[in-house]
């Protein structure tokens, strides 16, 4: 039986994971993918005080080493199911855990377009990460989709290895001025206002996409359209959700007893990691206050 298991070691998670275990709770994480979250999907870390010249996955390191610093363990898997008796019992892909107290901090994931095989394309010419993938557009036409913060900032970093970039925008620019600025002075960018992909096409690989205007050969898309928040795993529990996003209260609570949510799943205003990480940290000290 463990005092407090923690679904995600993104900022939210890690940030709560800190705080308990100095609090004195046995206090695990479960993640299915990479300690940092969308964290380690960033090129260069904005907005977060302290960090200003650093890549998402230098900070996601550093994220990786204060839990390790606290013997906090990280247990990688995926959770599947949560079902609420006594305490809360968690079905992972390789295992079933049980605990007193939960935190919810499972993040968002990057939203498709819901085109025919896009799916099948995922890794063979559809990325969602340009820190990882950049280096592997060398010389390549690439197109990058959506008209906000991250797929600006990404064409950035892209822009250093691609031979072409188009930015295909389908409503409007939402980016902040200066990045938009920034990627405007790039001679390999072209951004492309109220143009959209309709299909994909290819064989194994992405070769081609068939837009509103014309059809495009491309080595790589990479797609920023916004993230959807990752909640699959909770359909057994009875949890309030707006919009997908979990509702909580001025302490980080749901409406089930014992069970806190944190970052980027919960339903607020601000999506970044400073917030997540307060959050984290809010969870964190009611789950203390409750055991005074
Ligand atoms: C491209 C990009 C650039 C960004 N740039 C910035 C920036 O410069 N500055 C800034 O402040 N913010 C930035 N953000 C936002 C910031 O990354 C998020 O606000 C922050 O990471 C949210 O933290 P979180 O812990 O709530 O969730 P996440 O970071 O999403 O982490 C959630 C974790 O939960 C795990 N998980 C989900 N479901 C399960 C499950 N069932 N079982 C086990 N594990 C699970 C996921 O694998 C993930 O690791 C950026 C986001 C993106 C996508």
């Amino acid at each position: 039986m463990i005092d407090v298991l923690i679904v995600g070691a993104g900022p939210a998670g890690c940030a709560a994971a800190v705080y308990l275990k100095r609090y004195g709770f046995n206090v695990k994480v479960i993640e299915k993918s990479i300690v940092g979250g969308n964290v380690v999907f960033t090129n260069k870390v904005d907005n977060y005080l302290g960090i200003f010249d650093e890549t998402g996955l230098n900070l996601s390191t550093k994220f990786k080493e204060h839990l390790k610093f606290l013997d906090i363990e990280i247990i990688n898997d995926q959770v599947l199911s949560i079902e609420k008796k006594d305490n809360f019992i968690l079905k992972l892909k390789n295992s079933t855990l049980e605990s007193k107290y939960l935190i919810l901090a499972s993040g968002r994931t990057f939203k498709r377009l819901g085109l025919e095989n896009e799916e099948k394309y995922v890794g063979r010419g559809i990325s969602f990460c340009a820190i990882c993938d950049g280096p592997m557009t060398k010389n390549k036409n690439i197109v990058v989709v959506g008209g906000g913060n991250s797929a600006f900032e990404e064409t950035l970093h892209l822009a250093k290895y691609a031979k072409e970039i188009t930015i295909l925008v389908r409503d409007e620019i939402r980016a902040d001025k200066y990045l938009f600025d920034k990627v405007k002075s790039l001679d390999n960018v072209t951004i492309s206002l109220k143009e959209e992909i309709l299909e994909y096409k290819g064989d194994i690989y992405l070769t081609s996409i068939v837009t509103n205007k014309r059809e495009i050969n491309v080595d790589a898309v990479f797609l920023y359209v916004g993230l959807v928040p990752q909640i699959d795993y909770l359909k057994d529990l009875n949890l309030n959700i707006k919009n997908n996003y979990i509702i909580v209260d001025k302490n980080y609570k749901t409406n089930i007893d014992r069970c806190y949510a944190a970052g980027d799943v919960i339903d607020k205003r601000m999506y970044q990691i400073a917030t997540s990480v307060a959050e984290g940290v809010e969870a964190a000290f009611s789950i203390n206050e409750d055991n005074i």
